[in-house]
């Protein structure tokens, strides 16, 4: 099967009156039509500029070098015009925010049907009975009433899934979404996660889900990257890297999470320390200042991805982790 998406040594830096912030360094990975993908890692970590750099849409000091193959086209080449076509059509966002991506002085109903016709060309008429249909979908209760509404006449949560529609709306082959339930509370947030997986399967969209909580990843992902630094530090299946994981922050990520230990107690051990300046990193592994298991060739060797089973790679040089 031909991946949906290839990524290859993608970097992106960024000039600043400070000097350089090296964000994203040297990310490769692929993901298959109909794959759910998760990107996981702390604020810093550099998961979100990964797909601010696929998408075409960083800041105008950001610089990205690489190779991003999109359906085997090149989007790191493409022109403005051409990528604005693919996103919205091909490739859709979902961001943590819905009034990201909703204008609050426009109803709903001009806000979907203005994306559906753009991209379509189909008329008012059927545009409207699309969406209409689409919001049903996502969970809008009475959408044929609501259709008329401004965003701010919608709860958060629902919100997000006129948002999470309208995303869809042109049958998206990729549906990107960055920490798309960390504003909801947990009920709502089970909800969203829920549709995303029920579109996943009805759709056979692939999701990329960037996110610092790996209890989302786990209710929705096939596989996971975990990022730190602006690299890639570990990657594999879910149940490889929830029950066997191989690089120390990862495990450490999971140690911080809240789970139930046997006797009926939540245990929790946060990481020591703070993420690396992305402008500063670390020389040798940039996670030896905060890793546990960090030795003396640590502070001076870079550790390279490498093969730890199949499909998984993790970048530790201790040997007892592979
Ligand atoms: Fe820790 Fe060293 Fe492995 Fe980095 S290379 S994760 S510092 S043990």
């Amino acid at each position: 099967m031909q991946p949906l998406l290839e990524v290859s040594y993608l970097s992106t830096k960024f000039s600043t009156p400070d000097g350089q912030v090296n964000a994203v360094n040297d990310v490769s990975f692929q993901l298959f039509p109909g794959e759910s993908l998760g990107i996981v890692g702390e604020s810093g970590s550099g998961k979100t500029q990964v797909f601010m750099s696929i998408m075409g849409l960083l800041a105008e000091n950001g610089k990205t070098s690489g190779s991003v193959r999109f359906k085997g086209q090149e989007l790191l080449l493409m022109s403005r015009e051409r990528l604005n076509e693919v996103r919205g059509s091909d490739m859709s966002l979902i961001f943590q925010d819905p009034m990201t991506s909703l204008n609050p002085f426009l109803k709903v109903s001009k806000q979907l049907t203005e994306v559906l016709i753009e991209h379509t060309g189909i008329s008012m008429q059927e545009a409207r009975a699309v969406c209409i249909e689409m919001l049903s979908k996502v969970g809008i209760p009475e959408p044929i009433k609501r259709f008329d509404m401004y965003p701010h006449e919608f709860s958060g949560g629902m919100r997000q899934r006129v948002m999470i529609a309208m995303a869809l709306l042109c049958q998206p082959d990729l549906l990107i979404a960055d920490e798309p339930t960390t504003a909801l509370d947990v009920t709502i947030q089970a909800q969203i996660l829920k549709l995303m997986n029920d579109l996943k399967r009805e759709m056979n969209t692939a999701i990329v889900m960037i996110t610092h909580d790996l209890g989302v990843v786990a209710g929705l992902c096939d596989r996971v990257l975990v990022m730190y630094g602006g690299r890639i530090v570990e990657s594999g299946t879910v149940r490889e890297i929830f029950y066997n994981p191989k690089h120390p922050y990862t495990m450490g990520l999971l140690a911080s999470m809240p789970r139930l230990d046997g006797s009926g107690h939540t245990s929790l051990q946060a990481i020591p320390g703070q993420p690396p300046n992305l402008q500063n990193l670390p020389k040798g592994c940039s996670f030896h200042p905060r890793c546990p298991y960090a030795q003396d060739r640590c502070k001076l060797d870079h550790p390279p991805l490498r093969k730890v089973g199949d499909n998984r790679l993790s970048a530790c040089l201790l040997e007892s982790f592979s």
